[in-house]
């Protein structure tokens, strides 16, 4: 029995409901905000990721699936999507265009990450890039656009954290300064914190491991070595968090696992999906797309996890999605009906309305039983006396009203069940 490949998840008919209403919110959302929305193809070159994301970070290190296809070049399916936005945005000039571009997203991606509670290998995230312009009030609109979604779809225990980067250059002599202050310590780090030392020093503060921790517990912080522009920036995105109402706590540990990362970083967690609680997160990146080879710009963006939000919304029991039902239900009641029955839902469906029949030659007891546990608003009976008089009995499931019509009344029963 061949079953699927760990870490990645069948979404199944009943969990779709569930999935569309979340697609349904944030299309709503963010037309709301005027992002338009981009496709791109799920493989890109490997070259992209690992000079889009940086060879040091975990992603292009160790978690992508890459592959050499038959015409040797190497392929990466896509483990986020910034880096295959920027690269559309390069390749189709849409900066000549116009010079800002809201872009938005829902799309599958693929780490091969350890597979646990809200970790796998393939799924799902929606998110924005916008690319062009350096103003905090799209660090701080995208801020509210991620709060919306999660708020509509009625999550309560939510947080948004909040940090700055800075620019490279205060970043850099930052850096300096950590490496300096752990220089005595390394040998009291984890295995892996001791190999960000060399490669990706900031990292350090990502590690949920004790001793890690307590060394790090009296690190200087970053914010409070950033450089002028970036603390007025910061300053302007927490006026317009406050003024729009947007809880939010500054975390000076917040670094995030992303090299192209400029000025602000952010994160929406959740108190109820376990330890995986992040459930978004973003940022600015001024220097990305100049990195990827196309004139200078700046962006800024997030990407939110689809499954763990679903799962947090399952925990806060937020989503009461009325359950399924149909417009109609075709009853045959007469075998040699068959054909007629058949016509008659296929016109009804011509006509827009979810209709359906019976397809394994049930008995008229079951047929009905059918058609309640689909949650048929309406059935039809084909067949019986009154079919023979040229009439169909309408039945109204919530009422139980029943209405005869003539074969020619066709269209008043569907306005009737339209109603
Ligand atoms: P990142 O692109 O790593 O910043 O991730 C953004 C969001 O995507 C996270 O906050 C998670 O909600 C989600 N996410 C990242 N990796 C995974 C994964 N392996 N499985 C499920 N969700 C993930």
């Amino acid at each position: 029995m061949i079953k699927a490949v760990t870490g990645t998840k069948d979404i199944l008919p009943a969990e779709i409901p569930g999935w569309k209403y979340l697609e349904s919110v944030v299309e709503r959302i963010f037309r709301s905000f005027n992002y338009k929305e981009i496709r791109t193809p799920v493989f890109e070159e490997t070259g992209l990721f690992a000079r889009g994301i940086g060879e040091e970070t975990d992603i292009v290190g160790k978690e992508m699936y890459t592959f050499i296809d038959r015409s040797e070049t190497s392929i990466t399916l896509k483990p986020e999507m910034t880096a295959s936005v920027v690269r559309a945005y390069i390749e189709h000039s849409l900066g000549k265009q116009q010079q800002l571009n809201k872009l938005y997203y829902l799309s599958p991606m693929f780490r091969q990450e350890r597979p646990q509670a809200g970790r796998q290998r393939q799924f799902h995230q929606f998110g924005c890039e916008a690319l062009g312009s350096a103003s905090p009030l799209l660090d701080a609109e995208i801020i509210i656009v991620a709060f919306s979604i999660l708020k509509e779809l009625g999550l309560k225990d939510i947080k948004v954290k909040l940090n700055s980067l800075g620019v490279p250059s205060s970043r850099e002599n930052y850096k300096k300064i950590l490496r300096e202050f752990l220089k005595g310590s390394v040998k009291k780090l984890s295995e892996d914190s001791r190999k960000r030392y060399d490669a990706n020093i900031l990292r350090i503060f990502d590690s949920k491991i004790e001793c890690d921790q307590e060394v790090m517990k009296d690190a200087p912080l970053l914010l409070d070595f950033i450089d002028e522009e970036s603390k007025n920036d910061f300053e302007l995105v927490k006026t317009l968090l406050t003024q729009s109402g947007i809880p939010f706590e500054v975390d000076p540990r917040l670094v995030r696992g992303l090299d192209y990362y400029t000025k602000t970083t952010f994160e929406i967690v959740s108190g109820k999906v376990g330890a995986q609680s992040a459930l978004c997160g973003g940022g600015r990146y001024d220097l990305l797309i100049e990195q990827l080879g196309g004139v200078p710009a700046p962006g800024v963006g997030f990407a939110a996890g689809m499954e763990r939000i679903l799962l947090a919304c399952e925990n806060e029991r937020t989503l009461n999605l009325p359950p399924e039902s149909i417009d109609i239900y075709i009853i045959k009641l007469d075998k040699e009906l068959t054909a007629a029955a058949f016509q008659t839902v296929l016109e009804l469906r011509k006509s827009r309305l979810t209709a359906e029949l019976d397809y394994l030659d049930r008995s008229v007891k079951a047929q009905m039983r059918e058609a309640n546990k689909l949650n048929a608003r309406f059935v039809l009976f084909v067949g019986g006396d009154e079919y023979k008089s040229g009439k169909l009995n309408l039945k109204n499931m919530s009422t139980g009203e029943q209405r005869l019509f003539g074969m020619n009344d066709f269209q008043q029963i569907v306005q009737l069940i339209k109603m």
